[in-house]
Formats: C-alpha cells, sequence, structure tokens
C-alpha cells in the first residue's frame, strides 16, 4: 500500500482564526483560544483518518505561521519590535522579528500539540517545524552578523524540541525549508549541514519539505519568471541524497518540476506532491494516481509517499476536505492499479 501523508497546514476554521490568510489573526484569546486550537487539530485528524491517510499531521492548528510558531518560544527574539524585511530573496515583503541576543529555548515549543496528536490517533503521526535556513531567512538579524552561524544556533534549539517531540511519540519529524528552492548554492554549502544538525541523535523517522510556496500572488508570479523547466532541486537533491535526512518532500503535479530529478534522491523515501495548492480545482482519484505512475519510473515503489505539493492552510476547508478525500482514493486506485 502506498503510505499517504499531507506536507503540513490545513485551513484554521473560521471561529478558530481570520481564513484565507497565510498569517491570519486568532479569534479568541486565552483558554477560550488554547481550546479551540485543539478543538480545531481534533477535527483535521478525524478528516484525515477519513480520507484514509496513513500519517497523520496536527495540521498546524495551534501556530499563526509556521516559522512564527516557532520562534515566539525563542529567547533573545524582540517580537515586540518587528521590522519590514524582503524575504526568500525578495520574493515578498513580511513584518519580521528582530534576533537581539543569544538564542534559547523558552521551554517546550509544540509539546501540548503534539501529546494532543499522539493521543487521538493510533495511526502513524507526523510533526513539522521550519527549518534552520528558512528561519534565517524569515527573521532580521541584529545579533549574529552572519546567517550560517545564526542558522546552526537555531538548529540547535530545533533539536532540542525535535528530540522532545519524538519522546512525546511522533513517528515522523518533518522540517520545512523552501529557502532550499531560492538559495540553492548555500542549501548545498550548509543549510543541508544545519538541518543535519536539526535531526542529530534522532532515531524516529526525519523529513525535509522543499516547495515552491503557498498559492499567494507573489508565489504564482515568482514561478513565471522560472522559465519552462524548475530545475532548483538539481542543486539540492544531490547533498540531501548524502545526508542523513530520511523522506524529502517535493512538488510534481501541475509544476514544472522535471520528475526526473526525483531520482537524484536515490535511497530516500520520496513524499511526492499529487495535489495541487495553488489551485482550488479538486484533483480526480486517476490524476492522482497517474502522478504516482509518473513518480513510479523514478522512484521504487517501496519509498513511494503520496502527499500535497505543500500545505493547504490558505484554502477553503470544503476545498482542503476534498483534496484530502482526492489524496487517499488515488492512493487506493494506485494500489489496485498495481494488483496491491
Ligand atoms: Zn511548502
Amino acid at each position: 500500500m502506498f503510505d499517504t501523508a499531507i506536507a503540513g497546514s490545513l485551513p484554521k476554521p473560521a471561529w478558530l482564526a481570520e481564513t484565507g490568510k497565510l498569517w491570519p489573526l486568532w479569534r479568541g484569546e486565552g483558554a477560550d483560544l488554547a481550546q479551540a486550537k485543539l478543538d480545531a487539530t481534533l477535527l483535521w485528524i478525524k478528516a484525515q483518518e477519513d480520507a484514509g491517510l496513513a500519517v497523520i499531521g496536527d495540521g498546524e492548528m495551534s501556530r499563526q505561521h509556521f516559522v512564527h510558531g516557532f520562534l515566539e518560544r525563542v529567547e533573545g527574539i524582540d517580537f515586540a519590535n518587528k521590522v519590514e524585511m524582503g524575504i526568500r530573496n525578495d520574493r515578498y515583503k513580511a513584518l519580521v522579528p528582530q534576533v537581539v541576543a543569544p538564542l534559547r529555548l523558552k521551554g517546550r515549543v509544540h509539546a501540548t500539540e503534539a501529546r494532543f496528536l499522539r493521543a487521538h490517533t493510533t495511526r502513524r503521526t507526523k510533526f513539522t517545524l521550519p527549518g534552520p535556513m528558512t528561519i534565517v531567512d524569515t527573521v532580521a538579524d541584529r545579533f549574529y552578523g552572519d546567517r550560517v552561524k545564526m542558522a546552526f544556533a537555531f538548529a540547535e534549539l530545533l533539536n532540542e524540541e525535535a528530540r522532545a517531540l519524538q519522546a512525546d511519540g511522533i513517528d515522523v519529524i518533518q522540517f520545512d525549508e523552501p529557502a532550499f528552492n531560492v538559495y540553492m548554492a548555500e542549501a548545498a554549502e550548509w543549510g543541508v549541514a544545519a538541518l543535519e544538525r536539526a535531526i542529530e541523535g534522532l532515531h524516529c523517522t526525519t523529513a525535509v519539505h522543499i516547495c515552491y510556496g503557498y498559492g499567494i500572488e507573489a508565489n504564482v508570479k515568482w514561478k513565471a519568471t522560472l522559465g519552462e523547466q524548475w530545475r532548483q532541486y538539481e542543486q539540492v537533491f544531490p547533498a540531501l541524497a548524502n545526508s542523513a535526512i530520511d523522506q524529502v518532500s517535493l512538488e510534481c503535479i501541475h509544476s514544472q518540476v522535471p520528475p526526473e530529478l526525483m531520482a537524484l534522491l536515490k535511497g530516500k523515501d520520496v513524499m511526492v506532491g499529487v495535489i495541487d495548492v495553488a489551485s482550488d480545482r479538486i484533483e480526480t482519484p486517476e490524476e492522482v494516481a497517474d502522478t504516482l505512475a509518473l513518480a513510479l519510473q523514478y522512484v521504487p515503489r517501496e519509498h513511494l509517499i503520496a502527499c500535497t505539493n505543500c500545505g493547504l492552510a490558505p484554502m477553503s476547508r470544503a476545498v482542503a476536505e476534498a483534496k484530502l478525500q482526492a489524496l487517499g482514493a488515488g492512493a487506493r486506485l494506485a494500489d489496485q492499479r498495481l494488483g496491491g
């Protein structure tokens, strides 16, 4: 049977936060908000199980944004005075917090939602953290003065939290590194090494997600400049193939990524994106199975996992639910076609 999983985020229900936004404001506060986050987590655990997915995530209901959810629990970061900064090589401007002192964890970051996830499904669980290079690209540095040094400082903290997540019973810990597709040379030079620092000593499954971003306008425009073939992965995959990371999540359906680049990940599990996050159109099970068949030309079946291209966060809840269903149904159809 094909394994199935989501890349990470799912839409927050309208009663939890603003909808249709990448940096949504919470609706409530205090204990009410804390309860609402867990209620939303439960709802998405059920939706993933109903879709027949093998690996279940928390849908990132407890964090406002995939990077800042982690940073909020780090000492040495000034959240009160955010500054505007061009991120992902100036693709878009964001209000980011500033690193002003040595970095240290204030305590556990995701204990509540990770333990809640573990307690409410008997299936395998996946938990996502931002990768060191992507974090460095999403904060303003007023202290370290060196991207690599700061990335390794963050990697140490990520490792601390990852070890704790493993102890909470999480089966797969995934680091999100969209920055790998923007700074390819640096990713191969030190980004993968920083990632390996973040997974040091882990015996659970480890993964990295590298995408072309959510389906927001700035990303759609950027993708239009990348030409007929998106070959960014070509520069990073060899370094990942030589790394200790177990799984790599990549974009496939409706992207211009040449599928043969998957072959560069020999020996790794490949989470192939069979669900588009830049379109509200729901994939048919046939399309999902076709994309898996395409991936099978380059990745052995035992290493292939059906996944979404990226997180589904800014989409509507109904669309996201339908896409989860398509993911599960498509993977089952691919199994049937292979006689399994
Ligand atoms: Zn992504």
